[in-house]
């Protein structure tokens, strides 16, 4: 156990640590965030087929692991060495070794972002369980942001999943005390809901998805109740000034619909690291 306290007598190393790692996690994150609806989408295919009593097709199996990945453009298998987080793609200037097709910077941007937010957790909480936690929560926050942002859906499969995960580390009241996280779960959830239904029942339109439900409540499992109000405005303000902002400076069409569970992580992130001082700082300010 050297290297454990190696990492208690020297907390940057620890943090440099999670960061390598967490580059690392942040390139599963993009096979994750490109792979997982499609996995999705596959399933319910097949289940529709069966329904309908034909037996489905024969597919060649694709799931998070198989197959390895590829070029979109020319389908060039995907070295070790070209996939390396950040330093593949610096090296190889953004383009396919073989194809020289340009590779979307999204890849080393969720890699960076996946390790800078990790490095801050494990600088934040040091060498604890309360940091496992919290890496366990942000990853999947990554996930979820970007999934949603590609397919205006939140998947159960990791949605459900981590509200599950709040209750089991509160149980220990490691963010929360263990009543606080369940309120919070049946509370997220009911508070997009009636907004959901207040919505549909004055515009007949739907303004958000299950999804969105389902991710608030992991939330408050996370957080606690308290901290929802904090979610709630922090994200209904960025996702009101960047929906503004698309409909004016990039003629984005009112009617164009914009996924809410970016802003859902965002506002979760946020308040888990500095919720408890934007409430007294509010509260002060009164
Ligand atoms: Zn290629």
């Amino acid at each position: 156990m050297a290297l454990f306290q190696a990492f208690h007598a020297y907390p940057l190393l620890f943090v440099a640590a999670i960061v390598m790692l967490s580059l690392a996690i942040g390139s599963f994150l993009n096979v994750v965030i490109h792979r997982m609806p499609k996995v999705l989408e596959r399933q319910w295919r097949d289940e529709l087929a069966e329904i309908n009593g034909q037996t489905p097709a024969p597919a060649t199996p694709y799931n998070l692991v198989v197959p390895r990945s590829q070029c979109p453009a020319c389908g060039h298998q995907i070295s070790a060495l070209e996939n390396i987080p950040i330093v593949s793609y610096l090296a190889l200037g953004g383009k396919c070794s073989a194809c020289k097709a340009k590779i979307s910077p999204r890849y080393p941007m969720v890699e960076l972002l996946t390790g800078a937010l990790s490095g801050y957790i494990a600088w934040r909480y040091g060498f604890t369980v309360l940091t496992a936690a919290a890496l366990a929560f942000a990853w999947a926050m990554i996930a979820l942001a970007f999934i949603d942002l590609d397919t205006f859906y939140l998947p159960d499969d990791i949605t459900l999943p981590l509200l599950w995960a709040g209750l089991l580390v509160n149980i220990a009241g490691l963010i929360v005390d263990l009543q606080s996280a369940v309120i919070g779960a049946i509370a997220g959830y009911l508070a997009l809901w009636v907004v959901f239904w207040a919505y549909k029942f004055a515009t007949g339109k739907e303004g958000m998805g299950y999804g969105d439900f389902k991710l608030l409540a992991a939330i408050g499992a996370w957080l606690g109740w308290k901290m929802l109000p904090v979610v709630i405005l922090l994200s209904s303000f960025v996702g009101a000034a960047v929906g503004i902002s698309l409909i004016l400076f990039a003629r984005h069409g009112r009617s164009v619909p914009i996924p809410f569970g970016p802003y859902l992580v965002l506002g979760g992130l946020t308040a888990m690291f500095w919720g408890d001082d934007i409430v007294r700082y509010y509260l002060q300010s009164l």
